[in-house]
């Protein structure tokens, strides 16, 4: 199969589909790959890696979507690369359609086979094309927090793990999934007083199980958030409630009740925030105050480190990607249901129920 990986355009979009190790194993079983020249710079990988490794670079995204049986991207495709969708062609990426009609009409209009990473799923609901991503974001909310607490960058001017003689600082994780296991791992790493609270007893038996005794499990409820907010220096925002939008669980009201220069980092910004006052921050301009209480809230955290956030996300999409092209489409789709699931938009067809309703209900 002749396997295309054009560089990513999206704003911010540092990462790249594929990584040259994922070129040799795809030359390997006979496949062709195409990678446009400087794909992987931003993430650490040049155009001689790539050759080096089997690839052939083309210099443009045009060049490789009009060769390409597969086209293996990191973010959905954007307005100007629309028209390089070609019919029958396999578009394999995060695409995230339920928020975009613009983009499943532009695919539904194509008459491509797009496989979505984050509805590739198992059995029991595990996402695996995400979770890596999770885990990047959940690790970098401690150190984005760890450097916005200090005084110069409005910070309450703690250091988390203390020092001796001096009480470390104390953070407060809002969700035991995926990040806020993460987040408290590495807030635990440093040696700061650790609260994490969930509404899911399952999850909270876990983190008490494999965290260190200075990770304090509790039920979340707002009447414990209200006690904790008090006394907590950095507060992550790490709730998903599958399917619809992150509940408030910090009001507007209750910045008062903390102590100026406390640090949010709202993990959970892309499905609206778990905080009242949360808006969408960048990496260029990451934090804003509010009543004396700064707020991190960037929605693509894994972008900050593509090196790192690369390698984790071709770790997971590679076997997919090796069983698309060894098998095709439909034959690896149908052998593999969890890859079956990734499928939403085939041929002109929307095939995913969720998709449907987002549109139903906007209709
Ligand atoms: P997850 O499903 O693994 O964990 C979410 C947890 O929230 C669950 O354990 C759930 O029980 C808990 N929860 C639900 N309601 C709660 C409440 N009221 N109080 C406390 N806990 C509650 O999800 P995840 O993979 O950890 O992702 C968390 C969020 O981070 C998602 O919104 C995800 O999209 C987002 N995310 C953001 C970025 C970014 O760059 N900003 C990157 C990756 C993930």
């Amino acid at each position: 199969m002749k396997i295309g990986v054009p560089k990513e355009i999206k704003n911010n979009e540092s990462r790249v589909a594929l990584t040259p190790a994922g070129v040799f194993e795809l030359v390997n079983y006979g496949h062709q790959v195409y990678i446009q020249e400087s794909a992987g710079e931003s993430s650490g990988f040049s155009d001689e890696d790539y050759r080096d490794a089997g690839a052939v670079m083309l210099p443009t995204a045009e060049g490789v979507f009009a060769i390409a049986d597969m086209i293996v991207k990191v973010k959905e495709p954007i307005a100007s690369e629309y028209p390089l969708v070609k019919k029958n062609q396999v578009i394999f990426t995060y695409f995230h359609f339920a928020s975009s009609e613009v983009l499943t009409k532009a695919m539904i209009a194509s008459k491509a086979i797009c496989i979505a990473y984050e509805t590739v799923s198992d059995d029991d609901g595990f996402l695996p094309l995400l979770t890596p991503m999770s885990e990047v974001a959940g690790r970098m909310a401690i150190q984005q927090g760890a450097k916005y607490l200090e005084k110069p960058i409005k910070g309450r001017g703690v250091l988390l793990g203390g020092v001796p003689g001096v009480p470390p600082g104390r953070v407060l994780v809002l969700g035991a999934g995926v990040v806020g296991v993460q987040a408290a791992k590495m807030a635990a790493g440093l040696g700061a007083h650790v609260t994490i609270l969930d509404i899911n007893m399952k999850r909270l038996r876990y983190v008490n199980d494999i965290m260190p005794s200075h990770v304090v499990t509790e039920f979340s409820s707002v009447y414990n958030i209200k006690k904790h907010i008090k006394d907590h220096d950095l507060i992550i925002g790490a709730v998903l409630i599958p399917g619809a939008k992150a509940p408030n669980l910090i009001t507007r009201a209750m910045l008062k009740d903390m102590r100026p220069g406390t640090v949010l980092v709202d993990v959970a910004v892309d499905q609206g925030g778990c905080f009242e006052t949360t808006r969408p921050t960048t990496h260029e301009e990451p934090t804003f105050v509010v009543d004396d209480i700064v707020h991190y809230c960037v929605a693509n955290m894994p972008g900050a480190v593509p090196y790192t956030s690369t390698l984790a996300l071709t770790n997971v999409t590679l076997p997919y990607i090796l069983k698309l092209a060894n098998l095709g489409w439909e034959e690896a789709c149908s052998k593999y249901p969890d890859l079956g699931r990734g499928l939403n938009v085939v041929k002109g067809e929307v095939v995913i129920e969720e998709i449907k309703k987002a549109f139903e209900e906007v209709d």
